[in-house]
């Protein structure tokens, strides 16, 4: 039983029951996404799941590729490992025609922005974009919670201080203009998959013919429109095994609700109920800092290190402006690389994407490679595809005679250049491209013609997947749930970032605290902080949740040539 070997006795317990509901409730780190992938290897290895019949549904498409791939080491091909999404998305475009009498499914907006702005214009109104995107994600909300216009209407909530009337008004334009334009939003997709399943009984025993077998990662997150088409893909089965962490639940503003994790138990009387005690990820000085955060809150477990006394105390450093805490971040990953630390094991997490540009600029001084995750997938951004077309014509010299010089022309040429821009934005995007390039163009083997690495460069934009480099990630805190690095750097830990100054009252503090608390649990060996005191009108106060942390679990740092002072 290989792919049981080595699992803990809660673990085992709970990949090798493989009939019947199946709930692990359990903190970070401790084997959860481990256990589901065993239980679908196990499940496969006896016979008892075919692999095609079963649907692993997970949360981001990273965390989806993750799971295939960790699959595959196991030796099982074929399972669908997917999003909610894109496993909605997939039915809807197979079934549709069959339904509408052989029409294509609606396209999906790609903006939904741009579009409730022609809906609003189109009823003479004028927005600003910031009040739009409010707009934008109250229909989210809406739609996730399944409530029809009047009664998200009754719920007196609104966006961009519009009234009741209005708010109701633009969101019929909204739904108008799609419909006639023939398109759906993002939410629509699941929403119109569990139209159909509920509407259509051939579709719905299709379905469910096909997956036989369900497991969710990180169901606290789940909202009510997932856990709806997730009981419709099942019927009247109850081959379901969930996983997931209260207190790691980071997306209840955008509906989700972690009842339904915790209420498993009453949902499915006779279900299974594993708990998990050790943390397998982290350090136990890392894990002091989390069981700090979470102290006294409702539910929250103690987490606590499966391995062996840790050395380092995770650190918190005070810096004066922003561009001071990148810099200061860059050079301590920069030593880190020097003594051999893998980029690849170095992540940089924030609490908004914006937070990622002075990081950028600051890595980049230092010649450090990074990948942000969540940003524009390397092979659309149009100078790079306009490059990579043109080297396809270009000089048909192998590596080994030297084809780099003619990568860096073409790259000029197309305005990739070899400056660091001072902004952000567009430029930055464009330089980051050209050293990825370049890095690729340097590391194809010595053989290889111009043109063919250009074909493989095409052929991988095909794939959909990004360049494979060893590089540092830099990613917000909700995009890194699931995921885990050896070295993390924490950064904008201020009042006003985290907690971010929009999230007022105590249940949108709670959800900042523990945005912070994935964040920290991502960490397997050691762990920075830090935060910047800002300038003028952007002067901040360190973020509550230090003073939360005790001393004892975190070491003060004063930053080279500055009087920081101790953070707290
Ligand atoms: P999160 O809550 O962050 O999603 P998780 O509970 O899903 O975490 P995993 O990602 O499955 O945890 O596991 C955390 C780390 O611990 C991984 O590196 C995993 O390989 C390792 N791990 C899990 N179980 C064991 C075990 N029994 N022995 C050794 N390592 C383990
Ligand atoms: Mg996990």
């Amino acid at each position: 039983m290989t792919v049981l070997a080595d699992l803990d006795a809660e673990q085992r317990n709970a990949a090798t029951t493989l009939r019947g509901p199946v709930c692990v409730m359990a903190g970070a780190g401790t084997g959860k996404t481990r256990v589901i992938t065993r239980r679908i290897a196990h499940g496969v290895d006896t016979g008892a799941y075919s692999p095609n019949r079963m649907m692993a549904v997970t949360f981001t498409a990273k965390a989806a590729g993750e799971m295939r791939g960790r699959l595959r080491q196991l030796g099982v091909a074929g399972v669908s490992a997917r999003t909610f999404h894109s496993a909605a998305l997939a039915q809807l475009n197979f079934f549709w025609p069959q339904v509408s009498g052989g029409e294509n499914a609606p396209s999906i907006i790609d903006n939904k922005v741009r579009l409730l702005a022609h809906a609003t214009e189109g009823i003479g109104m004028s927005l600003s974009t910031p009040a739009l995107r409010d707009i934008a994600s109250e229909i989210e909300w809406r739609k996730v919670q399944m409530r029809t216009i009047s009664q998200y209407a009754a719920t007196g909530r609104s966006a961009a201080h519009l009234s009741t009337e209005a708010m109701t008004r633009v969101q019929h334009a909204y739904e108008k203009l799609k419909d006639e334009r023939r398109q759906l939003d993002f939410e629509d997709v699941l929403l119109a998959c569990a139209g159909m399943i509920e509407a259509e009984p051939r579709v719905a025993a299709a379905i469910r013919e096909q997956y036989r077998h369900f497991t969710v990662d990180e169901y606290q997150d789940v909202s009510p429109l997932q856990h709806h088409l997730l009981k419709l893909w099942l019927g009247e089965r109850r081959d379901i095994c969930v996983v997931g962490d209260a207190s790691q639940t980071i997306f209840s503003f955008a509906g989700a609700d972690n009842r339904y994790l915790l209420d498993f138990g009453r949902e499915y009387p006779d279900a299974t109920v594993v708990k998990l005690e050790r943390n397998y990820r982290s350090d136990g000085a890392i894990l002091a800092v989390a069981n700090d955060l979470m102290r006294g809150r409702e539910g929250a477990l103690t987490l606590v290190s499966a391995k062996p006394d840790s050395v380092a105390t995770p650190t918190v450093t005070a810096y004066e402006t922003e561009h001071d805490e990148a810099a200061g971040v860059a050079l301590a990953i920069r030593k880190q690389i020097q003594q051999g630390i893998s980029p690849a094991s170095i992540a940089v997490l924030y609490r908004a994407q914006a937070q990622s540009a002075p990081l950028l600029q600051a890595l980049a001084a230092q010649g450090i490679a990074c990948t942000v995750m969540g940003g524009r997938r390397f092979f659309d951004i149009p100078e790079v595809r306009s490059a990579v077309l043109k080297l396809r014509g270009a000089a048909v010299a192998p590596n080994n005679h030297g084809f780099l010089p003619t990568v860096r022309t073409v790259l000029a040429e197309d305005g990739l250049t070899e400056t660091p821009p001072e902004a952000g934005g567009a430029l930055r995007d464009a330089w980051e491209a050209r050293r990825a390039l370049l890095r690729l163009a340097e590391e194809a083997p010595p053989t290889t013609t111009l043109s063919a690495f250009a074909e493989d460069l095409l052929a991988r934009s095909k794939d959909q997947h990004e360049p494979v480099l060893q590089t540092v990630t830099l990613a917000t805190l909700h995009a890194a749930k699931g995921l885990e690095w050896n070295h993390v750097h924490s950064v904008g830990w201020s009042e006003g970032l985290l907690p971010i100054s929009y999230a007022q009252g105590f249940d949108a503090v709670d959800e900042e605290r523990r945005l912070a608390y994935v964040g920290v649990t991502r960490a397997a060996q050691s762990l920075s902080l830090s935060w910047a005191r800002g300038e003028g009108r952007q002067r901040r106060s360190p973020s509550r949740f230090l003073q939360e942390i005790g001393s004892r679990s975190l070491r003060a740092v004063g930053t080279a040539g500055r009087v920081a002072g101790a953070s707290r």
